[in-house]
């Protein structure tokens, strides 16, 4: 420790291990602090969607960026393999969004007429392709560009990736505070010691509260629990992934299907509600009846990071040099991780990312509102 470096990364989730590939890429002196393991957080227990049409975004700006992610991840997904010998277990096999009865048929045959991506998969063609779905469905959008991926195989291919190309990785090590003189970023104080640098990333989910409080600022994030069924059956159920409204199933290597989520805004607590686990598995076995049948393997939770206006910080705070936030990914972290490192690896070359407009995701965007106590 002790030597200097330029670029302090505290987080080893998707986001800073992203990140930490592609400012070592470009050739910068990287180091990422990472409290306990890598993908011990949210993205660790995420389901691995890169679900850019499928997903609802609040802003028009954030489809752009996450059109533009999802389409960059198979090419890096390859590269990673060559550079760390991992397989984040790329999927390929396009989503498809169900119509339980002919009303939410037409709804979804609406949104392809409205100029919205996908097509119309009739009932025989769905049973065709997905025998194992239940009889009786209305049909099916498909989109064959979404894609999914091991979301803590993605993390570690990424760090070690990085690490391969001369970043300092330091697991088991806690950022305890950030020093900043004259309002230019000085360096990290961890449990391993200092280290000096010219610029923080905070990339830490939704506990980063605590290194800005001392430094008066804020950043509010609120955790959103959610939670994970595993279950593996003895055949292959399904090859594509199914994103319905209110459950998702994602086919995993193994015979494997992630049945997802729970949503609870503000609940930090740890651990899986027996109650959750029987409303997945039930919903599941509603579009699977096999699922049934199927072995239960495990269940997990995890806390999405979530900014009051559920839009991610991105960039460097105006007050202090050097210091830039990268968290509040919400519910596509995964996701957002490509265009999240290649937007702050511009702005800290000083560079624009041609094509997108940061101003929603400036990271002081709640500062004023917090001085005049509207969101205490
Ligand atoms: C159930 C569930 C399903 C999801 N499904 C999807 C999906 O399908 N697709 C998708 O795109 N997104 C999904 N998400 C959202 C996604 O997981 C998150 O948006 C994303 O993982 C956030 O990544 P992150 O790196 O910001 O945070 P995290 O993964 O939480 O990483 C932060 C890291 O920082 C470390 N850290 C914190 N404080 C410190 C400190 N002081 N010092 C050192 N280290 C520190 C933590 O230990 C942690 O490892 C899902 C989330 C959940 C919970």
């Amino acid at each position: 420790m002790g030597s200097q470096r330029e670029v302090v990364i505290i987080g080893g989730g998707i986001i800073g291990s992203f990140l930490g590939y592609q400012l070592t890429k470009r050739g910068r002196k990287v180091t990422i602090v990472e409290q306990t393991d890598l993908a011990s957080g949210a993205s660790g227990a995420a389901a691995g969607m890169l679900a850019a049409d499928c997903e609802h975004f609040d802003h028009p700006e954030l489809q752009t960026m996450a059109r533009m992610s999802r389409d960059a991840f198979p090419a890096i997904i390859r590269e990673l393999r060559q550079t760390s010998g991992i397989d984040a277990g790329l999927n390929e096999q396009g989503f498809l969004t169900p119509a339980r009865d002919n009303r939410e048929a037409e709804e979804l045959q609406a949104r392809i007429l409205a100029g919205g991506t996908g097509e119309w998969w009739t009932p025989e063609r769905l049973s065709t392709s997905e025998p194992a779905l239940r009889h009786g469905l209305a049909g099916a959008i498909y989109r064959s560009e979404e894609i999914q991926v091991i979301p803590s195989k993605l993390t570690q291919a990424l760090a070690y990736s990085a690490q391969a190309k001369g970043a300092v990785l330091l697991h088991q090590t806690e950022a305890t505070s950030i020093q900043v003189q004259e309002n230019q970023v000085q360096g990290v104080v961890t449990s391993r010691g200092f280290l000096p640098c010219d610029q923080i990333v905070l990339a830490g989910g939704w506990r980063m509260e605590q290194l800005l409080q001392p430094l008066g600022i804020s950043l509010p994030l609120e955790p959103v629990k959610g939670e994970i069924v595993e279950v593996r059956s003895d055949t292959p159920l399904l090859r594509t992934t199914l994103y319905a409204k209110s459950i998702y199933i994602v086919p995993k290597p193994g015979n494997k299907l992630w049945i997802g989520a729970t949503s609870f805004p503000g609940d930090s607590s740890n651990g899986v509600a027996a109650g959750s686990v029987t409303r997945l598995l039930s919903e599941a076995a509603e579009m699977i009846p096999e699922i049934s049948n199927a072995h239960f393997v495990r269940a997990w939770s995890g806390h999405r990071p979530k900014s009051p206006d559920g839009l991610p910080y991105l960039g460097e705070f105006s007050d202090v040099r050097g210091l830039y936030a990268a968290a509040g990914h919400y519910r596509n972290g995964i996701l957002l991780s490509a265009i999240t490192a290649r937007i702050l690896s511009d702005e800290m070359d000083g560079i624009v990312t041609p094509g997108i407009n940061l101003a929603p995701f400036r990271p002081d965007r709640f500062q004023n509102q917090l001085e005049g106590g509207l969101l205490r």
